[in-house]
């Protein structure tokens, strides 16, 4: 019995996965993707490095509806197997600190070279400019059809179209409506792994400046989810990989109508006891010398005038013998915590990962085929399966991408 052919919608790194996994099984494949080119994205992944999975993995680091499905199907397979993928196609990979795998030569765009170069020896037929808008299941196999009106048939049909993050990239949330004519249902997509919108009257003149410290997403006085490194003010409010984590709770929240809050703090090993002592340290220490001098020295200079202001001391230069008690425990207190209100995410345009999509409930994790229509699979980030920065967003897209090859093309 000949192998099904097989028809993949969305050439990132899901499609690219699934059409070298089903080619080399013995199916003949064909790649249907809506850019002049496949994997675009991948060429902008880890600032131009691509991170392309990371050698810890816990169930922590992917987010769903139901984030077990997405462990069950990494565990099929795992970071190890991607790194052996990669290596088996030339590709040499490099463990970075916390894990992080690129590759060696530092360059995204051998990532998709090597992906490029494997479906072309396997025959993978690749249609570029094929975005599309319709897929029909019929009684042998089903239809594609193209937006300019060219259709494309096959046995069976690998939906790996993306999300709706960074659509300059590729993936406009065509894929979803796909999966919404075909009957499944979708959780609310919104932006994940996204800068936040702050409300601060010097936004502006803090751009650019960068701490280590920690961030916290807090919403009716509960601690939402916090995490620290290297953050970054802008002028519309922040970003940095912590904040990036943050972006998915944050977008939920705001989302759910909630009043939502972020809790910066510059010296999160530090007692607020400590921090407080080394305030007024600094302030009662001269008299005459000015705040702001007493001030450099503990975070960027850029920041001692907003911090000052917000303590209620008005102006910069007023001399530390004139700033009260109560001003100098403010102050401490937002050393400690400086909270911010949260009015926005930066949207789809510079999210990088979509969270939401297909409901995993109506997706067997072991072939990644729909309960819905058989012979339809699904893989990548059109799932409602969003992985932390690190590498988990394309470690998904691979195994998802790997399972889904597997079983589509079995006979
Ligand atoms: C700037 C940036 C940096 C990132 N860095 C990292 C990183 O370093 N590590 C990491 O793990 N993750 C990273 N990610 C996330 C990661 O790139 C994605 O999660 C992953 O690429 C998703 O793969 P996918 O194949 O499911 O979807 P996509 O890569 O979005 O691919 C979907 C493809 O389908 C095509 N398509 C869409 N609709 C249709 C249609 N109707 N018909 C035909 N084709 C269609 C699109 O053009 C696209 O090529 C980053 C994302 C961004 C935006």
């Amino acid at each position: 019995m000949s192998h099904p052919s097989i028809l993949v919608v969305g050439g990132g790194a899901a499609g690219m996965m699934t059409a070298v996994t089903a080619a080399r099984a013995g199916a003949p494949v064909t790649v249907l993707e809506r850019l002049d080119r496949v994997g675009k994205k991948l060429l902008s992944t880890g600032n131009g490095r691509c991170n392309l999975t990371n050698v810890h993995f816990e169930g922590k680091n992917f987010h769903g509806g139901c984030p077990g499905f997405a462990v069950d199907v990494v565990h099929r397979f795992p970071p190890a197997k991607t790194m052996e993928f990669f290596e088996s196609l030339g590709l040499l990979c490099s463990v970075e600190e916390g894990g992080l795998v690129y590759p060696a030569c530092g360059q995204a765009s051998a990532v998709l070279d090597v992906l490029r170069f494997e479906m072309d020896r396997l025959g993978v037929k690749v249609h570029g400019d094929a975005e599309i808008q319709r897929v029909s299941p019929g009684r042998n196999g089903f239809e594609a059809r193209v937006k300019d009106g060219r259709a494309f048939s096959g046995d069976r049909l690998v939906l790996a179209a993306g999300g709706k993050a960074a659509p300059n990239l590729g993936s406009n949330g065509s894929g979803f409506e796909i999966a919404k004519a075909l009957g499944h249902r979708l959780v609310e997509p919104i932006p994940g792994l996204v800068q936040l919108n702050l409300s601060a009257p010097f936004l502006k003149h803090v751009d650019g400046v960068k701490f280590n410290g920690s961030a916290a997403v807090t919403v009716d006085g509960r601690v939402l989810r916090e995490e620290s490194g290297e953050i970054l003010f802008t002028s519309y409010g922040i970003s940095g990989i912590p904040i990036l984590q943050l972006g998915r709770v944050a977008g939920e929240m705001l989302h759910n109508k909630k009043e939502v809050f972020l809790d910066l703090r510059f010296f999160p090993s530090m007692k607020t006891e400590d921090v407080s002592a080394m305030v007024a340290d600094r302030l009662r220490r001269r008299p005459d010398r000015s705040a702001e001098e007493a001030m450099i020295g503990t975070v960027n200079k850029k920041l001692i005038g907003p911090l000052l202001r917000t303590a209620g001391i008005e102006r910069a230069g007023e001399p530390c013998g004139r700033v009260t008690e109560e001003q100098v425990r403010r102050l401490s207190a937002l050393l400690s915590r400086w909270r911010f209100p949260v009015t926005g995410t930066q949207g789809w345009l510079r999210a990088q990962v979509t969270s939401g999509g297909v409901d995993t409930a109506e997706i067997d994790p072991q072939r990644m085929e729909s309960k819905i229509v058989p012979g339809l699979f699904l893989a990548g980030e059109i799932i409602d399966v969003d992985g932390d920065c690190g590498g988990y967003n394309l470690q998904w897209a691979w195994s998802s991408g790997r399972i889904a090859g597997l079983h589509a093309a079995a006979q």
